[in-house]
């Protein structure tokens, strides 16, 4: 998949799910991945998660079937899925549509459930099978912002994987057990700047660290805690009609809002991915978030450069001042 689609389905149709985007940037190949994109005819300026993924799949013929969103996530996917389909790889299209209408969601999610040959009710029952584990990843969440027990990077990379749950949803669940029991026994964290993170997960690896080092500590990772569904209402459609990051940017921002204030968030910080399109709604984010924004860039796998420490470094200490001089709780 080439993002977070209901896995559900997938899981209900015996198949197994793999987030390309998390196989791209976890392996020790990923720049390899996207010079053979090039190689292939790739322009340079275009998003290197894109190439990442295309890359991932040159090599990897285990994975025969690709579902690609092709409305509500990037929009490099459909000449993506062109290519792919080039190498022989069959695509199989899933569109949120940008309007949230029940129906047509319905509609998408049972085109996948027939596609792959299964039923709505099966991938129903796997919503049921998956509760306790997206219980564990609430906790994991609260008990970063509320606990204050465990770190911004554990909880970005604990909830950017819930996506395909690393392809074993039974495995995830009692790794994560563990991690819960261990962090609620440490002494909780008592950095004076709490960030937020937004936009899409980063492909910098250093960022919380650096973070870190300065006195702050991110407390909410927005789109991957949207990769969790933090919101599972009565049923698959509303669900992921409840998922933020497919639909408008106004639509994240409530979220968005409402989750800084719960979680006396100080300042965010608005990762923006070059060559993306959703670079543009920095625009709306910086109108409608009610802290401060740092807006960084990244381009390709790799640690922050010194530029943008600097930056972050300058953002988290005027954030420190006003903390201090009360300006801020
Ligand atoms: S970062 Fe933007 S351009 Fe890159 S894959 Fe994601 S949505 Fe597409």
């Amino acid at each position: 998949m080439t993002t977070t689609i209901p896995s559900e389905v997938i899981w209900a149709a015996g198949c197994v799910p793999v987030d390309l985007n998390n196989i791209f940037i976890t392996s020790d190949r990923r720049d390899d991945y996207i010079k053979k994109a090039e190689r292939d005819g790739y322009p340079r300026n275009v998003c290197a998660w894109i190439k990442g993924i295309y890359g991932v799949l040159s090599e990897l013929p285990d994975i025969t079937t690709v579902v690609a969103v092709t409305q509500g996530d990037c929009s490099n996917t459909h000449a993506l899925m062109e290519t792919l389909q080039l190498k022989g790889i069959r695509t199989i299209p899933f569109a949120f549509p940008y309007n949230r209408d029940f129906d047509a969601l319905a509609r998408e999610i049972a085109m996948l459930a027939k596609e792959l040959g299964t039923t709505v009710g099966a991938a129903e029952a796997i919503r049921g099978t998956l509760e306790p584990v997206r219980k564990r990843l609430d906790e994991l969440d609260r008990m970063t912002w509320e606990g204050n027990r465990i770190t911004g990077a554990e909880n970005h990379l604990w909830l950017v994987s819930s996506s395909d749950f690393n392809s074993d949803y039974e495995r995830f669940s009692s790794e994560l057990g563990i991690l819960l029991d261990t962090a609620s026994k440490r002494t909780p964290f008592g950095e004076s700047v709490r960030l937020g993170y937004i936009g899409v997960p980063p492909i910098i690896d250093d960022l919380y660290d650096a973070a870190e080092a300065y006195g702050a500590r991110f407390v909410i990772n927005e789109i991957q805690r949207q990769f969790s569904m933090p919101e599972r209402g009565g049923g698959l459609v509303d669900q992921y009609l409840a998922y933020t990051y497919p639909y408008d940017v106004f639509h994240r921002l409530d979220y968005i809002n409402r989750e800084l204030a719960r979680r006396s968030v100080h300042g965010i910080v608005h990762y923006v991915q070059s060559f993306c399109h959703r670079h543009i709604e920095d625009i709306v984010i910086r109108k409608k978030v009610k802290v401060p924004v740092l807006t960084i860039e990244g381009e390709a796998p790799g640690n922050v450069d010194e530029r943008t420490k600097i930056r972050l470094q300058a953002f988290i200490e005027m954030l420190g001042r006003r903390v201090k001089k009360g300006m801020m709780h």
